[in-house]
């Protein structure tokens, strides 16, 4: 992990878990589980989990993040983190230090630079 300001270098696990124990000091209770469906309900929202539970709350906050799409180049899935990255700012530090190429849309921010 680069970039995180305090936590430089620190394996993304580490964070997970760091995370992790500092939600369950102010009393929150983690579920591992896929979200199917949420419905608005008159005291807030009830979440349906794969699990066939279902859970309520005032608010609903949506952190599903994002999939990256990878270019159908060989060995472009093989490399996908390591050799292969996915934004050429936000990785500046290894690209400066070797040949890089860049593939990208012409709607990619980094690259119109
Ligand atoms: C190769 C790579 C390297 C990176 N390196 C760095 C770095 O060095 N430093 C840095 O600061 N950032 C880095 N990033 C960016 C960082 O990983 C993201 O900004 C961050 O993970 C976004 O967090 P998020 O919680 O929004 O989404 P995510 O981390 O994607 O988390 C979303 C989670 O929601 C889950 N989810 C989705 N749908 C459902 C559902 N229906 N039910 C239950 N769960 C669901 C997913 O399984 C996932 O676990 C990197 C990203 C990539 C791809």
């Amino acid at each position: 992990m680069h970039n995180y300001l305090g936590s430089d270098g620190m394996a993304p696990s580490d964070l997970l878990t760091a995370g992790r124990a500092e939600v369950r000091r102010y009393g929150v209770e983690l579920l591992h589980d896929e979200v199917l469906a949420a419905r608005r309900e008159s005291a807030g929202f009830a979440v349906e989990l794969a699990d066939g539970r279902s859970v309520g709350g005032r608010r609903v906050l949506v952190a599903a993040g994002l999939v990256d799409e990878l270019p159908a180049l060989p060995g472009a899935r093989e490399l996908w983190g390591r050799d292969v990255l996915h934004c050429p700012t936000a990785t500046a530090g290894r690209c400066a230090t070797s040949p890089s190429a860049c593939w990208a849309p012409a709607r990619c921010r980094c690259t119109r630079r």
